[in-house]
């Protein structure tokens, strides 16, 4: 058997649950955005841990060391605000080839410490060696929550809706324009920059998170068709998602016109848009909008609801049943 067979998750599975009697009645491991330290009757610690290697996360010639920095920790951060926590201390591991640049590295440091300074989260260790060819970095973010103001992936219940706080896509129409070496105009730029800078939702994710009405959440990294289900499986839930819902900028629209890219596919399967997919209550939805947009000027967006049902996706468009759609991003599939 290939590892290609089984993909990223298979494998995991394959192992995870051999650890489960080691765990701590109200601890948890593997499975969620982060793992769940519980240090005290009323609060959790959360820990997540993200690996970036050169050439399959990022490509050096294309990232600038300034923002390879800043987004190292952004998705470490990301995984913390799907938990509905707070940042509080960084690790950072690399592994650096011997040909590379102190000015390099040193951008990269200006770009990783202007991340942690705005989220007040410093950085407290980690480990730096040789590395033969490629850069690799590892990031560990320790943050804290209460524990009634927690959203694991398992909680979406029948009747939720689901929502996204922000455009899907936008990053995946970057990767792609990268990728296929795509001449640079000023949107395909921004496009590239949203990719490279992705924002973590770490505000949004506590302001959610206060409310006994959110139910699950996470962060989208590999897409909602691949993200979703993974709320999915969790809960043992079904959800309906309507793909002309599925909120897409003005900027992706007009490049994907452009360039005959399909908008559905890049809002529904690109990753790393790393805004925040969650399911609530329905009734809630108005005034929750209301008093998000007022903060954070922009609007929570519902892509569908959840039923029960086999932990699966039913597409739809306009109401009516659409065949499945790709499913998101997998390392080794
Ligand atoms: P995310 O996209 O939120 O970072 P992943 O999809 O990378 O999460 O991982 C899914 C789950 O599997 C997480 O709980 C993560 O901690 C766990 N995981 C991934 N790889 C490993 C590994 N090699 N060993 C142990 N746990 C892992
Ligand atoms: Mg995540």
């Amino acid at each position: 058997m290939d590892l290609k067979d089984i993909g990223e998750f298979g494998f995991i599975e394959r192992f995870a649950h051999q650890f489960d009697h080691l765990i701590k009645n109200d601890d948890s491991g593997i499975g969620d955005d982060c793992a769940v330290l519980s240090v005290s009757d009323t609060t959790n610690h959360v820990v997540s841990t993200d690996l970036l290697l050169e050439d399959v996360h990022f490509l050096k010639d294309r990232i600038s060391p300034e923002e390879l920095g800043y987004k190292s920790l952004a998705v470490n951060l990301s995984d913390i605000a799907a938990m509905g926590a707070k940042p509080l201390y960084s690790f950072l591991s690399l592994g650096i080839p011997k040909n590379t640049k102190v000015d390099f590295l040193d951008d990269f440091m200006k770009g990783y410490y202007r991340l942690s300074e705005k989220y007040n989260t410093p950085l407290m260790g980690g480990d730096t060696t040789k590395s033969p060819d490629k850069l690799l970095i590892n990031v560990v973010v320790v943050g804290v929550v209460e524990k009634s103001k927690m959203h694991l992936r398992s909680m979406a219940q029948t009747g939720d809706i689901v929502c996204v706080t922000g455009f899907l896509g936008d990053s995946g129409g970057g990767l792609k324009a990268i990728l296929k070496q795509m001449d640079v105009d000023t949107d395909i730029q921004e496009l590239i920059d949203r990719h490279h800078n992705p924002k973590p939702q770490i505000n949004e994710g506590l302001f959610l998170g206060k409310e006994k009405y959110v139910h699950a959440m996470m962060d989208i990294s590999d897409g909602i068709s691949s993200d979703l289900r993974h709320i999915l499986k969790a809960s043992g839930k079904s959800a309906k998602i309507d793909v002309e819902k599925i909120p897409v900028s003005t900027l992706l629209r007009k490049v994907a016109k452009n360039h005959n890219w399909d908008i559905t596919e890049l809002g529904s399967s690109g990753g790393e848009d790393y805004e925040l997919l969650f399911t609530m209550e329905k009734e809630k939805f108005a005034s929750l909008n209301q008093a998000f947009l007022t903060k954070f000027g922009k609007a929570i967006h519902t892509i569908g609801e959840i039923e029960e049902g086999k932990p699966e996706i039913i597409w739809q468009k306009n109401g009516k049943p659409l065949g499945n759609r790709k499913s998101g991003f997998d390392h080794f599939k």
